[in-house]
């Protein structure tokens, strides 16, 4: 039943009225991440796959299409129906090899749960990477630089180089933060919420945050609209995003400055982009070599580092709303830019791990 107007809360009013443009919305919560500001978040009715941030008069908002988490269901039940696919999980001699793609939960109850779990990790990464570009102050650089009322994920197609460049920089932000924050929060609801998170408790929950957002930066990618990895894309590439996850997640030293545990070495990202890139390539969506694409990715790294006239807008930005995550020569809170010799470092690492496989 559809509701009359005056049925709408305020909250409701104002997430309806930001996103009209996309479609009709759903019901409104508050999310209150670090007590400075409330930022509004809902669903968009829409079957096609998109997350939005906005800055609207100033309020924060996040609107993510329905078409996401129904997308991202079907293909963790696809991924764990193949008895080849990572057989660490539950039961796979239950599941039988289907070609056809069929959609249906696997047969192991074990890797049933573990879908539902995987996707509802890789909708709360997205969550947590919109909110970073919020926090991170990214929605008042792209307003008053390139004139962008909404920070759409897919498909962006910017208007030039600069912004191109840009953007791709203040994705490598967004990613950064998203990692920490959502490898946190999901451990925490594994531990302490296991029904809310559809727990088995016999799995390990770095593992399946490794794969839920390995399988979001393969899917993003493959679904771009713009298939051409030109100057103009505004994304960096999965690979490239996959560089920075194992520099931030796997890093004893970096997720010691953000006080968390870093990741399993059993949920080591290469180890499971391996896994799933090999999936990906026998279900013949991955066309192109990844080999090469890890190299270009590799050697391009040091362009998703910000201008310094960047960062001191951004550093400025995020006076004004009240909270700095990070500032030049801050040592006490994790430093979202990385250096040259990092990047060479985790290059060569990728690379080499890549020729063993
Ligand atoms: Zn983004």
């Amino acid at each position: 039943m559809s509701k009359g107007r005056d049925d709408f809360s305020e909250d409701e009013r104002v997430f309806r009225a930001s996103f009209q443009r996309y479609g009709p919305t759903s019901s409104v919560t508050r999310l209150d991440e670090d007590g400075v500001r409330e930022i509004l978040f809902g669903y968009i009715d829409r079957r096609d796959i998109n997350a939005i941030a906005s800055l609207q008069a100033g309020v924060e908002l996040i609107g993510i299409f329905s078409g996401l988490p129904n997308y991202l269901s079907r293909y963790f039940d696809i991924l764990l129906s193949d008895p080849d696919a990572f057989v660490e999980i539950g039961d796979p001699s239950k599941e039988a090899i289907d070609q056809h793609d069929v959609e249906r939960p696997p047969k192991c109850e074990v890797r049933s749960r573990a879908a539902q779990a995987l996707s509802l990790c890789a909708q709360f990464f997205v969550l947590f990477h919109e909110m970073g570009h919020i926090k991170l102050c990214h929605l008042h650089l792209v307003r008053d630089e390139f004139a962008a009322e909404y920070y759409e994920e897919l498909p962006l197609i910017a208007i030039s180089e600069k912004e191109a460049r840009i953007r791709r920089c203040l994705e490598v932000q967004a990613d950064h933060l998203a990692a920490f924050t959502s490898l946190n929060w999901w451990r925490m609801k594994w531990r302490d919420n296991p029904l809310e998170v559809h727990a088995d408790l016999s799995l390990n929950p770095d593992l399946l945050w490794s794969i839920a957002v390995i399988s979001l930066f393969l899917i993003f990618d493959h679904l771009r609209a713009d298939k051409a990895k030109d100057r103009t894309s505004t994304h960096p590439t999965p690979y490239q995003r996959l560089i920075m996850l194992t520099m931030y997640a796997s890093s004893e030293e970096a997720a010691k400055l953000a006080h968390i545990e870093p990741l399993a070495k059993s949920a080591h990202p290469l180890l499971v982009w391996g896994s799933l890139s090999e999936w990906w390539g026998r279900r013949k969506y991955l066309s192109d070599n990844p080999q090469a694409k890890v190299e270009e990715a590799a050697r391009d790294l040091v362009n998703l580092m910000l201008d310094d006239e960047y960062m001191d807008m951004l550093a400025n930005y995020q006076k004004r709303r009240g909270y700095q995550f990070w500032s030049k020569g801050d040592t006490s809170r994790f430093n979202p830019f990385l250096n040259r010799e990092d990047l060479n470092a985790i290059s060569s690492e990728i690379q080499k791990f890549r020729g063993n496989v």
